[in-house]
């Protein structure tokens, strides 16, 4: 812990660490559900889904690598014990039971859209009270962002295949 760098966020730093820890749980859940997901996948353009669905798995640790850092340097401890993801997850976690690709993009886009919704709370929350983590969200926003339009143009396109495909 940096003392003058938690100083500043001062009071809050409890409760942003704790909102840090329920985005860190999302996103190990949101890594293994990618990273599994890639190696299911089947039907129409499975290697394209399968590509983009790895890719997004490596941006998902790199988030949760991110978000540990900045529990570290606020004094906090990321959460140690997997069990606990299940408890502070704000997104949960979908087995993909259904690995077609159109079943595994519908389970992957919800989960972007709520990450987006996450990560947009915590920017608005820390703005004033943490521009550190602020920051921070608002890259990792910007990656959920694409990810869920990276998602959303491969569904359109599978979508476009099968309907051609009667
Ligand atoms: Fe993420
Ligand atoms: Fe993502
Ligand atoms: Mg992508």
């Amino acid at each position: 812990m940096g003392t003058r760098g938690r100083s500043i966020v001062g009071e809050h730093a409890d409760e942003v660490i704790s909102l840090l820890n329920r985005a860190y749980a999302d996103e190990w859940l949101a890594y293994y559900q990618y990273w599994i997901g890639a190696k299911l996948a089947k039907g129409p353009m499975k290697e394209a889904v399968m590509a983009e669905l790895m890719q997004h798995a490596t941006d998902e640790l790199r988030h949760a690598d991110m978000v540990s850092n900045r529990i570290i340097q606020l004094g906090g401890d990321p959460i140690i014990e997997p069990k606990l993801w299940y408890e502070h997850t704000n997104c949960g976690y979908d087995a993909p039971t259904d690995p077609h690709v159109v079943q595994l993009l519908i389970q992957n886009i919800k989960g972007e859209q709520c990450a987006i919704d996450v990560y947009d709370g915590i920017l608005k929350h820390c703005r004033d009270i943490d521009p550190v983590t602020s920051n921070m969200a608002l890259q990792i926003l910007e990656d959920e962002v694409e990810h869920e339009e990276d998602l959303q143009a491969l569904q359109e396109d599978i979508q476009l295949l099968m309907a051609k495909q009667g």
